[in-house]
């Protein structure tokens, strides 16, 4: 059997691995303690936030298929909210989501997607593939302590673009294309009530501010019911701000957050905020994923067409496919 490393439990990472699994011998290396990535959830005193993506479109044929053995076991569903768009604090449009053109959440959390997708899949968590080595037939994994991870015959790279290109081999096309995408950063603050705030509208766009995105987070299918709001920066706020003192940054947007809900927020009883280094990736033409296989390595991941999570599956499902139809023998 073919031993395949698969770096990265996000969204692209668990579709490569689920499609590969059956004919290969798979591990997934992670470097978090838990599995999805970007689609994230965070809990704590009773409160749960989607701190990373908010909702999910399925366009293509291959994504709907893919999601209904999810949407049939609730593990997917469908958002309908009242949605607007503001400039500042004034709602310049609204309507409702609804079933026609679906709104997708993981249920009923978020990151509930990528623990269904990692269920019976050989996943190392807390594990940081620092090095790869080439050896003849494949490649040496290693920690950041250099510790031997093991040895696999094809690694399959599925981490933002800058990570991905911090373990290509230099001078690599793969290393080359990584250095070519630009990811966007990302600032997102949670925040938790004990009494909703009246709000005629439960995910918000926003113009005119460093605030690009409010939701009402207890408003998606399964959430529990204290009130909580997700707040997304612009991606240029974040940009600009990324190196800056994260409490500082927080307490201007929350600040901001106020002013655009017309609302106080000192009713929050919870209050979190996180970085998003790579949190998105600008548009781009050109291969949904890389394969060389004279040395046996592939990538993948949302970054090759958008930053979206239909991307990263595009992605992904389109990397396995090619692997297992060419390359991986
Ligand atoms: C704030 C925010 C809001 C967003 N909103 C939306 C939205 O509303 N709709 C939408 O469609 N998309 C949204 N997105 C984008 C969406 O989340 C991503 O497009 C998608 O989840 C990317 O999946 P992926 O598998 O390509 O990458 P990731 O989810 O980033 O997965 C990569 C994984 O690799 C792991 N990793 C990295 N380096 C290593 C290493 N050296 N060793 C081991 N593991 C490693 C990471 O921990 C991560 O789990 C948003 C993202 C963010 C951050």
């Amino acid at each position: 059997m073919t031993k395949v490393a698969v770096i990265g439990a996000g969204l692209s990472g668990l579709v490569v691995a689920r499609e590969l699994e059956s004919f290969h011998s798979v591990t997934v290396f992670e470097k978090s303690s838990g599995v999805g990535g970007r689609m994230a959830t965070r809990y704590a005193d009773g409160f749960e936030f989607d701190h990373g993506a908010q909702f999910f479109t399925a366009r293509s044929p291959d994504f709907r298929h893919y999601l209904q053995p999810m949407i049939e076991r609730g593990v997917v569903a469908i958002w309908r909210a009242r949605f607007a768009e503001l400039d500042r604090g004034t709602i310049v449009s609204q309507r409702d989501w609804d079933n026609d053109y679906p709104h997708y959440v993981g249920a009923p959390r978020m990151n509930e997607i990528g623990k269904h997708l990692a269920a019976d899949l050989d996943v190392r968590r807390n594990t940081t593939v620092s090095m790869l080595e080439r050896e003849p037939g494949g490649w040496c994994l290693r920690d950041s302590g250099r510790k031997n991870l093991g040895h696999f015959d094809w690694v399959v790279l599925t981490m933002p673009a800058a990570q991905t290109a911090a373990l290509a081999p230099d001078g690599s096309d793969l290393h080359e294309y990584c250095k070519s995408v630009r990811m966007r950063a990302c600032f997102a603050l949670m925040l938790g009530f004990d009494a909703p705030l009246p709000l005629p509208w439960q995910a918000a766009l926003v113009r005119g501010a460093d605030i690009s995105w409010v939701s009402v987070n207890s408003s998606k299918p399964g959430r529990p019911e204290p009130f909580s709001l997700v707040v997304h920066s612009t991606n240029a706020f974040a940009d600009a701000n990324i190196s800056g003192d994260l409490v500082e940054i927080a307490a201007r947007l929350r600040t901001e957050t106020g002013e655009v809900l017309g609302e106080s927020l000192e009713a929050a009883t919870f209050y979190r905020q996180q970085r998003w280094r790579y949190a998105n990736a600008d548009n781009r033409d050109g291969a949904d994923f890389f394969v060389d296989e004279s040395v046996q390595l592939a990538a993948c991941g949302d970054w090759f067409n958008r930053g979206r999570v239909e991307a990263a599956f595009t992605s992904g499902f389109g990397l396995a496919q090619e692997l297992k139809g060419v390359a991986l023998r």
